[in-house]
C-alpha cells in the first residue's frame, strides 16, 4: 500500500493550498481528485465555445485568493513558477434597465463622488474594526484562537461595543444598504454581491457580507491569472510535487479507513488502498462525508444525522459566450472595460429573483452576473474577439415552475429547457451590447443539472457546497453538530467550501487546518517567547 503522511480527499483550492502548506513543511502529501482535472471549481479550458477562445468554465474571479493568507505564504514560489496576476481599477458595475449604470472603483475618491459621502463612512466604519471583521473569516472559530478573536474584539470595542457590532452583522443586506445609502443605484451596485456569498438580500449577516466585499473590492479590485486559474492550480500542483508530492486524477476515494478512532488510509473505487499516517484531509461536503466515506459506526448518530440534514442553497447556471468582435456597450463606456457587471433593476430585482428561485422558480428577471475576463487579460481570446461568462445564482434546487409562466418545467433541466432559459438571459443582455447577437460565434450553457455533475460538492447545483444561512455558516458551519475542522474521528479533518469561513477562492480552510497541522509542539512555542533563546 502506498503511504503519505497526508492524503486529500479532493483537489479544490482548498486541498492544493493546504497540500502545498504541508509539503513546503516536509510533509509528503497525496491529493486525489476523481475528475480528470485538478482544481475543482477552477477549471479553465482552451476551446470551450471555439478554437482560441480560452474560458473558465467555472469560478473566474480572485480577490479572495489574492487577498487570502495562503496566498501571501506561497506568493515567492509562485511567482518563480510564474503565475501572474492582472488587475484592474474598475472592479464592477451594475447596468439598470433603463440604460443607466453605477460603478464601483478601486479609488475611494470617485467612489464618494459616484455614490455620496455614505460611501465614506461606510468604508471608514467598516475598516475600524476590519481585524476582527476579516479575523473572523480567518480564524478557526471554536478554537483558542477563536477564543482570543473574541477578547481582542471586548478590548478593542468594550461591552456595549461588542453587542453593538454583533448586532449590527445581523443586519440584511436590504437593511444595512436602505440605512446606510440614499441612493437607489448604491442599493443597485452592491445588493448583487450578496448572491456571490451564497445569500439573499434579505437574509440575515447579508448586510455584513455586502461590506467585506463593497471594502474588498475598492481595496483589492479584481485580480484574474493571467493565462487563467488553471495557472494557479499548476503553481499548487507543482509545489506539492517539487517537495516528494503526488497529484492523482481519476481516482474516487470510496472510502476513508478508520482504524480504533484514526483514520489511517483511503480506499480507492477499484480497491487500492493509500495510507496516511498523519493526515486525512476532506474537500466534501458533510452529505459525502458521513454519508459516503465514513461508516456507520464512525461517527456518532448526532453528527451523522446533523449532516444529513445539511441544506444546501439554490441552484446555479452559467453560459459562456465567444464573440468575433469586441462588445460595443449601450450607456457609459466604461462597461466595456468592466470585468465583472451585473443587470438587474436593483436591490428589489434581486429580492424578487431570489424569493422565486427560493419557491422553486426560475426568476422573470435573474440577476445576470456578466463576466468580461478579457477586460482585465487580453490573452484569453484573438485581437479583437472577446469571451462572456454569465453566472446565474438564483436558480431553484427544486425546480417547480416558470415565474414568467412561459417554459415547461415538468421534466426537469433538459437540453431545452437550458438552452430556452439562457435564450431569455441572452435577450436581455443584447438590450445592453448592441453587437451580442450580430458577433456570437458559439455559446455553451451549463444547467444546474451540468453543474451537479461536475462535482460531488454541488448538490442539485449549489455551487457554494451547501446552504450559506445563518444556521449553517460562522460558528455553525457546516453543522452546529460538528462546527469548524475538526471531526469525530482522530487525524481527520473536513476542509472545502461547506467548513467555515464557506465559499470562494480564499482557501481559508485549507490554510487553517494546514496551520494546525504545522503548528510547533506548545514546548516550542513557549521557549520561542524566551528571551536570548533561537
Ligand atoms: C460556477 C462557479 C463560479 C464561481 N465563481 C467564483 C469566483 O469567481 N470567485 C471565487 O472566489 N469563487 C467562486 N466560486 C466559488 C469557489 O470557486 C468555490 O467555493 C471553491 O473553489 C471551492 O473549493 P473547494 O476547495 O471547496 O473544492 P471544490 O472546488 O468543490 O473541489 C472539490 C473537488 O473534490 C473532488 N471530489 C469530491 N469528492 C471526491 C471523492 N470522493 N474522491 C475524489 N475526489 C472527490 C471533486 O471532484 C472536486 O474536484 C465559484 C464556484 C462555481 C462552481
Amino acid at each position: 500500500m502506498a503511504g503519505f503522511d497526508a492524503v486529500f480527499v479532493g483537489s479544490g483550492v482548498n486541498s492544493l493550498a493546504g497540500a502545498a502548506l504541508l509539503a513546503k513543511d516536509g510533509w509528503r502529501v497525496c491529493v486525489l481528485e476523481r475528475n480528470d482535472w485538478l482544481g475543482g471549481a477552477i477549471k479553465t479550458v482552451e476551446g470551450l465555445t471555439a478554437p482560441g477562445f480560452t474560458h473558465e468554465v467555472f469560478s473566474s474571479w480572485h480577490p479572495l485568493w489574492v487577498g487570502s493568507p495562503a496566498y501571501a505564504e506561497l506568493k515567492p514560489d509562485l511567482d518563480r513558477l510564474g503565475l501572474e496576476y492582472l488587475n484592474t481599477d474598475l472592479p464592477t458595475a451594475t447596468a439598470f434597465p433603463d440604460g443607466t449604470s453605477a460603478h464601483l472603483s478601486t479609488d475611494g475618491a470617485a467612489n464618494v463622488a459616484a455614490l455620496g459621502e455614505a460611501w465614506q463612512r461606510q468604508f471608514d466604519q467598516f475598516m475600524a474594526g476590519a481585524d476582527i471583521a476579516f479575523g473572523a473569516l480567518g480564524t478557526e472559530l471554536w478554537s483558542g484562537q477563536g477564543l482570543s478573536l473574541g477578547r481582542k474584539a471586548y478590548r478593542q470595542l468594550g461591552r456595549r461595543g461588542l453587542v453593538e457590532f454583533a448586532g449590527h452583522s445581523l443586519l440584511s443586506a436590504r437593511d444595512w444598504l436602505t440605512e446606510t445609502f440614499d441612493r437607489e443605484q448604491a442599493h443597485g451596485l452592491l445588493a448583487p454581491w450578496v448572491l456571490h456569498t451564497g445569500l439573499g438580500p434579505d437574509q440575515a449577516v447579508s448586510g455584513f457580507m455586502t461590506q467585506v466585499i463593497a471594502c474588498a473590492l475598492q481595496l483589492g479590485g479584481m485580480p484574474v491569472p493571467r493565462g487563467g486559474g488553471v495557472r494557479l492550480v499548476e503553481g499548487l500542483a507543482a509545489i506539492v510535487r517539487q517537495a516528494g508530492g503526488e497529484l492523482r486524477t481519476e481516482a474516487d476515494v470510496e472510502r476513508i479507513v478508520v482504524s480504533e478512532g484514526r483514520a489511517t488510509a483511503v480506499r480507492l473505487a477499484g480497491g487500492e488502498m493509500i495510507a496516511a499516517s498523519r493526515a486525512v484531509l476532506a474537500c466534501v461536503t458533510p452529505t459525502q462525508l458521513y454519508g459516503r466515506l465514513l461508516g456507520e459506526a464512525d461517527a456518532p448518530s448526532l453528527v451523522r444525522d446533523a449532516a444529513a440534514r445539511f441544506r444546501y442553497g439554490r441552484a446555479e447556471m452559467q453560459i459562456h459566450i465567444a464573440m468575433s468582435e469586441l462588445p460595443r456597450w449601450r450607456g457609459d463606456e466604461r462597461l466595456a472595460r468592466t470585468p465583472l457587471t451585473h443587470l438587474t433593476p436593483g436591490l428589489d430585482g434581486v429580492s424578487r429573483a431570489v424569493n422565486e428561485a427560493d419557491r422553486g422558480l426560475l426568476p422573470a428577471e435573474a440577476t445576470i452576473a456578466l463576466g468580461q475576463p478579457m477586460a482585465v487579460d487580453p490573452s484569453r481570446a484573438p485581437d479583437g474577439s472577446w469571451v462572456i461568462w454569465v453566472q446565474l445564482q438564483e436558480l431553484p434546487q427544486q425546480l417547480k415552475g416558470d415565474a414568467a409562466g412561459e417554459l415547461d418545467t415538468s421534466r426537469g433541466w433538459t437540453e431545452e429547457l437550458r438552452e430556452a432559459y439562457a435564450d431569455r438571459i441572452v435577450e436581455r443582455i443584447g438590450r445592453h451590447i448592441e453587437n451580442l447577437e450580430s458577433a456570437t460565434i458559439a455559446r455553451v450553457v451549463m444547467s444546474p443539472a451540468d453543474i451537479e455533475a461536475a462535482n460531488p460538492n454541488w448538490v442539485g447545483g449549489d455551487i457554494y457546497a451547501g446552504s450559506c444561512a445563518l444556521d449553517q455558516n460562522l460558528l455553525f458551519r457546516p453543522t452546529p453538530a460538528s462546527p469548524g475542522h475538526g471531526t469525530p474521528v482522530e487525524r481527520l479533518w473536513h476542509i472545502g467550501a461547506s467548513t467555515h469561513p464557506g465559499p470562494g477562492l480564499g482557501a481559508g480552510s485549507g490554510w487553517l487546518v494546514a496551520k494546525q497541522l504545522t503548528k510547533p509542539p506548545l514546548a516550542r512555542r513557549l521557549l520561542s517567547k524566551v528571551p536570548g533563546l533561537p
